[in-house]
């Protein structure tokens, strides 16, 4: 079994090439969720839906995230009501988050509505939110505002300073079932190119799952989300420099620290492999740039790779 922690879209590219290169169903993704956020009543899960689309091959393809051929009646006749539409909810997304939040009304835990969604969409890696509970990544700015993570991200589109970011929620979380297990009985523990703060971080930050990456057999690798000292999209080079961390493949690597046992670097910052295995982790550098499946496919064999190498 191979273990991922998994962001959004940065996850989803990955995925789509670790299942080139074994088998889907000895896949476990285990999702942030700090993201996820109630609109119109609805539970929207961002980072589990992109997964979901990208691994069920109807993704948004220039956009990356969403659904392609999606439409906007929904949102349009909302706008006569005056509903704020800063967060796009098209008409097919919609019906994802009817029958969610139908499901979790009826009791259903959110770990088995992402996998009858996952299903539904003939995605057989197995999806497990990295928490049951209700969590939510909170963002302090700079001027003292306590924002949700989409108001800071999609409403103010990153633009203020940021202060602190925190997990709200975190202290009485639990993690899924299943992930504590998917995690001490995996062969390999992942880390995807996802946003260490708003993605990696919130996933650790639930109550034993830093724990059990840990204290797992499984040797741990991960993939900088930064090439050449720069994000491949989304707002890591914001947050980063908040939590102390030079945004470089070196820096992230220094982030996450003990927790790494292999480090997959983008051939750019070579020159950065002898910095990062200073620090521990066994460093490799390759193409790291996963717009080609076939490059995303051979990322991920690197990774088993190097986590067959450093198997402890
Ligand atoms: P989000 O939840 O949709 O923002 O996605 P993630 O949490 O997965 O984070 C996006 C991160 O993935 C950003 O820091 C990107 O730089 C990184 N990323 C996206 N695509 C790639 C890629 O092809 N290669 C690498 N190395 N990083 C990527
Ligand atoms: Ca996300």
């Amino acid at each position: 079994m191979y273990t991922v922690l998994a962001g959004g879209v940065g996850a989803a590219r990955f995925l789509r090439g670790l299942t080139a290169a074994v088998p889907a169903d000895e896949v476990v993704a285990i999702v942030n969720v700090g993201d996820d956020l109630t609109r119109l009543g609805l539970r929207i899960c961002p980072d589990l839906d992109s997964i979901t689309y990208w691994l069920g091959g109807v993704v948004h393809p220039a956009q990356q995230w969403g659904r392609a051929d999606e439409r906007f009646t929904v949102a349009e006749e909302l706008a006569r009501f005056g509903h704020e539409p800063w967060f796009t909810l098209g008409d097919r997304d919609l019906a994802v988050h009817l029958h969610r939040t139908m499901r979790l009304r009826e009791g259903a835990p959110l770990s088995v509505v992402s996998g009858e969604v996952a299903r539904a969409f003939g995605v057989d890696v197995r999806l497990l939110p990295a928490t049951d509970d209700e969590v939510a990544t909170r963002i302090t700015t700079a001027d003292g505002r306590d924002l949700h993570f989409q108001e800071y991200w999609v409403r103010e589109r990153a633009a203020p300073e940021v202060a602190h970011v925190r997990l709200a929620g975190a202290e009485d979380a639990r993690p899924a079932p299943g992930v504590v297990e998917a995690l001490v009985d995996a062969d390999a523990i992942l880390i995807a190119p996802s946003n260490p703060v708003v993605s990696i971080d919130t996933i650790l930050a639930v109550p034993g799952i830093a724990e059990a990456v840990r204290t797992s057999p499984a040797p741990v690798v991960g993939v900088s989300p930064i090439i050449g000292g720069e994000v491949v999209r989304g707002m890591a080079h914001r947050l980063l420099p908040v939590v102390g961390a030079e945004v470089s493949a070196a820096g992230v690597a220094h982030h996450y620290g003990a927790l790494l046992d292999g480090w997959v670097i983008d051939q750019q910052d070579a020159e950065l492999r002898d910095v990062v295995a200073a620090a521990g982790p066994r460093c490799v550098a390759t193409d790291t740039m996963m717009d080609d499946p076939a490059v995303a496919a051979a990322l991920a064999r690197t990774c088993l790779r190097l986590a067959e190498e450093v198997r402890r």
